[in-house]
């Protein structure tokens, strides 16, 4: 069974029939969805600046340097500004979804409730009382846990404490990708909420290495190989220290890798899964039965 646990739904980029006619044709069993991140369509950023974005990142020393850039990607609307539009490739900008649409989530789970499941996108600041809207929408068949982003929504991990409490209590998971200083305090959050199981989206992403020995002796938390922030050669170096079985086949579908005609490209991150020098057993877990083990079904 193979499970891609971190997608969003952005029918503008690729609609719900085609996700599904390309998870057949890929084996996909299911896709773990959640809201899109931009109320426009983002651009891809280019190769270069990916990779250049991937070691700064991964250098505990420059790691400051990305810290600084990264505050002055976007504007207080969300709006990317316009001297970074030209690092994305054809130079357009966007605007962050600041209100994750759940409900576009909750309608592609009703209609294909064999081919999808949900992450209830979260975000403590703006939304008014995500608390409910946990309750409203983690009562849905097909939902199974919850996605924050203080990175992209520009909040302290600390402001999450209602939230993780709850998903702890509910024995729900927490995918987070974490931002830099009080964004990503990862430490604070597997200290507090120590029976939480947490998935760190793109491996951990912007901490990568400093955060892995940490996920290895940790027992409830993962990461998950998606997006392109990260490289073959790189979810190698992550899955050999974390330890496969702390690993989940991730995409971020349908932002990144492309076709040439223009569409997702669902076979480049479950290529490097496949071709990972682990034990079957390893592979069958990462592509799909340790994220069922975490949800413990
Ligand atoms: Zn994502």
């Amino acid at each position: 069974m193979i499970i891609d646990c971190h997608a969003h739904l952005d029918e503008r980029a690729l609609a719900l029939k085609t996700l599904v006619r390309k998870m057949d044709e890929e084996g996909i069993t299911r896709v773990v969805l959640m809201a899109r991140i931009t109320e426009t369509l983002e651009p891809e950023k280019s190769a270069m600046l990916l990779a250049v974005q991937r070691t700064v990142m991964n250098s505990t020393a420059l790691r400051p340097i990305a810290a600084l850039t990264s505050t002055s990607f976007y504007d207080e609307r969300g709006e990317l500004r316009r001297a970074w539009r030209p690092f994305t490739r054809g130079g357009k900008g966007y605007v962050k979804a600041q209100d994750p649409d759940n409900e576009s989530v909750a309608r592609a789970l009703s209609l294909y409730p064999d081919r999808f499941w949900g992450w209830v996108f979260l975000e403590p600041k703006r939304m008014a009382s995500p608390l409910e809207q946990l309750e409203r929408w983690r009562t849905l068949p097909g939902m199974v846990g919850v996605k924050v982003h203080p990175y992209w929504h520009q909040y302290p991990v600390t402001d999450l404490r209602p939230i993780a409490q709850r998903a702890q209590e509910l024995g729900l998971p927490l995918l987070i990708h974490l931002g830099f200083g009080a964004q990503g305090a990862y430490r604070w959050l597997i200290e507090s909420f120590p029976r939480l199981r947490i998935v760190f989206a793109h491996a951990g992403i912007p901490y990568f290495k400093a955060l892995w020995p940490l996920i290895r002796v940790h027992a409830h938390a993962f990461i998950d190989v998606s997006s392109p922030h990260l490289s073959e050669a790189f979810v190698r170096r992550a899955v050999s220290v974390v330890g496969p079985e702390k690993c989940l086949y991730g995409t971020d579908s349908p932002y990144g890798f492309t076709l040439p005609d223009g569409s997702y490209d669902y076979a480049r991150v479950k290529g490097w899964v496949e071709r990972l020098p682990v034990s079957t057993a390893a592979r069958e877990g990462i592509l799909g039965a340790n994220f069922l083990r975490l949800l413990d079904v």
